[in-house]
C-alpha cells in the first residue's frame, strides 16, 4: 500500500481544502410561485420542478 512519505503540513492541507468551500448560497426564483429555491431542486413551497408539480403540496386556502 502506498504510504505518504511526509506529513501533510497544515498549510498544504488547508490549501487543498480551499477548493472544498461551498459557493455563496445559490438560489433561484421558482418560475411557478416566485419563492426562492435551489437550482436543480424541487421547489420547497409549491413542489414544482421543470414547470410541473412533482410533489403533492397542501392546497393553499
Ligand atoms: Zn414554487
Amino acid at each position: 500500500m502506498a504510504v505518504p512519505k511526509k506529513k501533510t503540513s497544515k498549510s498544504r492541507r488547508n490549501m487543498r481544502r480551499s477548493h472544498h468551500a461551498l459557493p455563496t448560497s445559490a438560489y433561484n426564483e421558482c418560475p411557478n410561485c416566485g419563492e426562492l429555491k435551489r437550482p436543480h431542486h424541487v421547489c420547497g413551497s409549491c413542489g414544482h420542478y421543470d414547470q410541473r408539480e412533482v410533489v403533492q403540496s397542501a392546497p393553499a386556502a
